[in-house]
């Protein structure tokens, strides 16, 4: 494509997205189909000869499309919100078209200089402590942007992994390995699964928290745990809290959890805040703030709250010389002469990565403080609309503390039946929300996330919901004997009615799609998962071995002993080194 195309395909696009945006009501917010829709419509192989761009324009828009979920759309409440907004993705437009891979300052000095800047624009936005920001006076803090909240939670699980082994190790040359399975990390039942992944990659045990009846860490409970641990000879080194949990936004509490932590020298406090982290820029919100001085680290999605588009994850450290020493690798050919710069390669997972901090400067500048206060606040104040129409309907209920864009609601029945009017809604292509297991109970999750949501969208959407609901309660009442009922709906307790419809007239018309019912993310997520039982130990470092040198040696020369015999029999067979005994190895 020669720059004469670039300029006329651009304008086209840049055309296509501001009607996208315009008219993006007249879509259905989620597709329903059937998984491999795309394969009957796109070759096997790629093209061996130039297309025309206009003929792929053309196939975006029949074949993608119909694929596509839209998460800007107003009728999109499943999730958390995808920060979106033009001028964010003016700016990544730039990033992409810029195509530095700012790695180190030498690799883009403009790149690692606005990040740092950005870093710090964000935390003092935020009212972060004085700690996380690189420029405050005796700091040693300071931020980074990731790939995603996911990645945050891992890099300071890493970093806290390795301050913790330093610890152990003291001036000693064990290897690392041995400290491994000493090492125990906790979480609320309510922290993100992130957790649990990063726990699994570190090859290290989590422990999982139990929380109390508004989704919070219990902190008496965390308090045990970690006192019975230490007792049983391990070693406590990593702890999440999260501020918005993903199933209720509940907020732990960081001071007393703090408290804890700091009871225990090797215990590296990080703080999630995927979500609800932004809300921090909100005074009014930093009630639940309170405590981040107890933390070493802490994360921020601006592609979830504001208005940044994926991926941006701000992750912060109190001392960024912990990660540093925790990620440093130094090649001759990343050396450049002014390493006294950053490099932020030392600060994540990849060496390359893209110019992000770009668009987060972006949206600061064109919003401004202030025009993103307003754009939380109206989130805030339209949740807290829907949550008052849910509780003046007594037919249904809000489950969790509605503080910010989240109302977990369920209808006043067992769970089969509110299973049933998420996949219907989801299905009619309308609206889309997803579920979750708050508190123990099966709830449908409505988040506000279009970043021009109005009332109406609300009004709207709640009318939607009750028609399905009527519907579902009135073939309830009428089948309800066939209606699975799960172990939680037969413990329902007498306040609960199973289908409070009398007085309503029928509705004529069905409302969900007739078509087939086999792709939902309803159904592909939500029933397995919420009835599935969670171990309260999750021991990541299985896998691993811990053998002494001495036996080492013996099961080398064992398996080398075997090996002759083998191959003098004409059997070629190698003894893998994990196939050693582990009581054996361990004596
Ligand atoms: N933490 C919390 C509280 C979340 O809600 C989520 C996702 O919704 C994550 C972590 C993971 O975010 P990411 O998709 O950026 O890895």
């Amino acid at each position: 494509m020669d720059v004469e195309e670039f300029r006329k395909y651009g304008k086209e696009v840049i055309d296509y997205i501001c009607q996208y945006g315009t008219n993006i009501e007249e879509r259905d917010v989620a597709p329903t189909l059937d998984p491999g829709y795309l394969k009957k419509l796109i070759p096997a192989d790629a093209p061996q000869s130039p297309e025309s761009f206009k003929d792929v324009l053309e196939d975006f828009e029949q074949k993608i499309m119909p694929g596509v979920v839209h998460w800007n759309h107003p009728k999109f409440f499943a999730y958390f919100p995808s920060g979106n907004s033009f001028p964010s993705v003016l700016g990544d437009m730039l990033s992409s078209a810029i195509g530095s891979i700012g790695f180190s300052w030498a690799s883009c000095p403009a790149a690692a200089e606005l990040e740092t800047i950005v870093m710090n624009w964000y935390a003092k936005a935020l009212g972060l402590p004085k700690a996380f920001v690189s420029d405050a006076p005796g700091s040693t803090g300071g931020g980074a942007l990731q790939g995603s909240a996911s990645e945050c939670v891992l890099v300071s699980l890493i970093t806290a992994r390795a301050r913790a082994i330093s610890e152990l190790k003291g001036q000693t040359s064990v290897h690392d390995s041995v400290f491994l399975p000493s090492l125990i990390a906790y979480a609320s039942r309510e922290a993100h699964s992130s957790v649990e992944k990063a726990t699994k990659m570190a090859l290290v045990k989590l422990r999982i928290i139990d929380a109390d009846e508004h989704g919070r860490m219990r902190v008496d409970l965390l308090s045990q745990a970690i006192q019975n641990d230490v007792n049983a000879g391990l070693t406590p080194f990593f702890v999440v809290a999260t501020v918005g949990t993903t199933g209720g936004c509940a907020f732990d509490d960081i001071t007393e959890i703090g408290k804890v932590c700091r009871q225990v020298s090797s215990i590296w406090l990080h703080v999630d805040g995927a979500y609800a982290g932004n809300s921090f820029i909100l005074p009014e919100m930093r009630v639940f703030s309170a405590g981040l001085e107890y933390a070493d680290s802490f994360n921020t999605n601006p592609n979830k709250l504001l208005l940044t588009n994926f991926d941006a994850s701000a992750l912060w450290v109190r001392d960024v010389m912990n990660l540093k020493s925790a990620l440093n690798v130094n090649p001759l050919y990343l050396r450049h002469e002014h390493m006294t710069g950053v490099d932020y390669r030392h600060y994540g997972i990849p060496l390359s990565r893209r110019f992000r901090a770009l668009k987060l400067w972006f949206v600061f500048r064109t919003y401004g403080i202030r025009g993103l206060q307003e754009y939380i606040r109206n989130h805030m104040a339209l949740a807290k609309k829907f949550e008052m129409l849910v509780r003046k309907d007594d037919r249904f209920e809000v489950r969790n503390d509605v503080h910010l864009g989240l109302v977990c609601f369920r209808m006043r029945t067992g769970d089969e039946p509110n299973h049933m009017l998420l996949a219907q809604i989801n299905h009619s292509g309308k609206m889309h929300m997803t579920p979750a297991k708050f508190n123990g109970r099966y709830v449908i999750r409505f988040c506000v996330t279009y970043e021009h949501a109005t009332e109406k969208d609300i009004l709207e959407a709640w009318t939607q919901i009750k028609c399905f609901a009527e519907e579902i309660l009135r073939d309830h009442q009428l089948e309800s004997s066939s209606v699975p009922t799960t172990p939680e709906s037969s413990e329902r307790t007498s306040s609960e009615p199973v289908a409070p419809v009398a007085g309503k007239p029928p509705i004529k018309k069905r409302l969900t799609r007739t078509k087939s019912l086999r792709f939902s993310f309803t159904r592909s997520i939500s029933r397995e998962q919420y009835q599935s039982q969670s171990e309260h130990l999750m021991d990541g470092c299985t896998p691993i071995l811990v053998v002494d040198p001495k036996t080492l040696q013996e099961n080398f020369q064992k398996a080398a002993d075997d090996n002759d015999r083998n191959n003098s029999n004409g059997n070629v067979k190698l003894k893998d080194i994990s196939d050693v005994d582990t009581d054996e190895a361990s004596n």
